[in-house]
């Protein structure tokens, strides 16, 4: 059997690997030059089952109405987006019914440590290195409302595996020293010890070169810009070369899947939902962050990642506009400097690099993975805001259900069908 993947971002990747680990012959098709150059290249670096709510949390639609027009909004919707998001926008909220989100939540945290305990075999199996740490996360609450809120998610999680502590401004200090400086504006926060933190992009073009040695043919360059079914074949075709035939496609093209998934009438439900993030340096700040912060209040989440440190947050409704605001990048720097001051006063800023990528956001908040009603064709995507944290489970969970292994995972609780 020949599978041909689309994508070689995060989720592309560990496809690949899974499937040629079952001895598919893997063909990948990339319009980049190297694995996790888009959405996979910049994100905030956090492994997270503790953070597996879908952002379309009860109250999301008061909060973006509140947000309008706000640059410094954690989740900002540009109203040019909204034709783009009528059908996707009515699902999205619906879908922050209390019922349906804790049920959307348990669905994400079960994907999420599954992905985990892949991750761990991964790396250690493969010698697999990208600035990896396995400290655990951390989050700082400036309130009691919010620390109370995130406490009842972390109980709410604790029967499906995540391990919580949650700590008082002192304890938030011991577990991160570097934020003694505004210790003063925290009341607390919750250490989740499960949890770990690496350099995605990095990932990516490790876990390809594993994918090339193991025999992974990679197609970069190449943009598939058209797709048909000729019999039990798929043809897809690559402007200036030749069409390739497959048995199966998997499509793991991140928020671009619906475009390529209608050019054979599939619809997918899935939208982009732009964020942004900063890299920078740690230069001589050895007794800087040893762990990953996300702040709960600021909506930001600041990762060392080996001798550089991340800086990534917001949500921004846009279409696919690949724009570096210059307002959202100085809001990240407002707000490292809101987290470390001493940090970000003395940074160098044009040694920071901006970037942004376009989350690929499910209606429902959770991923869309394997089979759909068109036999052979198959999705993985709709991983949202917890990509990193979900794709080797992904991976493996759609490379299984294409070659008829036995599940691991309920993939039908994650099934296109559901929509
Ligand atoms: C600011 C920010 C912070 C984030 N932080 C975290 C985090 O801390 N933890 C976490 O778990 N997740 C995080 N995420 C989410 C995570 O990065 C994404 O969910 C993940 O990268 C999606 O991976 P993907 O492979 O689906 O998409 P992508 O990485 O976008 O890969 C899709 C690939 O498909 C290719 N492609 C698309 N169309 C075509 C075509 N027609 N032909 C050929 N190739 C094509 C693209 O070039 C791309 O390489 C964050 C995202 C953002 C934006």
């Amino acid at each position: 059997m020949h599978v041909v993947i689309v994508g070689a971002g995060l989720i592309g990747t560990c496809t690949a690997w899974y499937l040629r680990q079952h001895g598919v012959d893997v063909t990948v098709i990339e319009r980049a030059d190297a694995p996790g150059m888009e959405t996979s290249f910049a994100n905030a670096g956090m492994l997270t089952p503790s953070m597996a709510d879908p952002w379309n949390s009860p109250g999301t639609l008061r909060k973006l109405i509140k947000w309008l027009g706000r640059e410094d909004a954690p989740m900002l919707l540009r109203l040019h987006a909204v034709p783009s998001l009528s059908r996707w926008g009515m699902a999205f909220l619906l879908n922050s019914s209390e019922e349906r989100f804790r049920t959307n939540t348990l669905k994400n945290v079960a994907l999420a440590n599954y992905s985990l305990d892949l991750l761990r075999s991964l790396r250690a199996d493969l010698s697999l290195n990208y600035d990896q740490m396995s400290a655990g996360t951390l989050r700082a609450c400036r309130d009691q409302v919010s620390l109370d809120h995130a406490a009842g998610l972390a109980e709410f999680l604790k029967p499906h595996g995540v391990e919580y502590k949650v700590l008082d401004r002192d304890g938030v200090t011991r577990a991160e020293p570097a934020l003694a400086p505004v210790a003063q504006r925290l009341v607390g926060g919750i250490h989740y010890s499960g949890d770990e933190s690496g350099d995605a992009h990095l990932f990516c073009q490790a876990l390809g070169k594993a994918c090339a040695a193991a025999g992974v043919q990679f197609l970069f360059g190449q943009e598939v810009t058209d797709a048909s079914r000729s019999g039990d074949q798929f043809i897809l075709g690559t402007p200036g070369a030749k069409d390739i035939h497959a048995d199966a496609v998997v499509l793991a093209t991140g928020s671009y899947t619906p475009s390529l998934a209608s050019k054979v009438g599939l619809r997918v439900p899935v939208r982009p939902v732009k964020g942004y993030s900063i890299t920078v340096p740690r230069g001589d700040w050895r007794d800087g962050p040893r762990i990953p912060v996300a702040d709960d209040h600021l909506h930001t989440a600041v990762t060392p990642l080996g001798d550089r440190i991340r800086v990534a947050g917001t949500a921004e409704f846009t279409g696919h506009d690949a724009a570096l605001t210059p307002a959202r990048i100085d809001n990240l720097f407002s707000l490292l400097e809101a987290i470390y001051p001493e940090f970000a006063r003395r940074l160098d800023r044009p040694s920071a690099k901006p970037w942004c990528g376009f989350r690929p956001m499910s209606a429902d908040g959770v991923p869309i993975l394997g089979a759909t009603r068109i036999p052979g064709l198959f999705v993985n995507t709709g991983q949202g805001h917890l990509g990193w944290t979900m794709a080797a489970g992904s991976g493996k969970a759609v490379a299984d259900s294409i070659v008829g292994a036995p599940p691991e995972l309920k993939i039908d609780d994650y099934s296109l069908a559901r929509f």
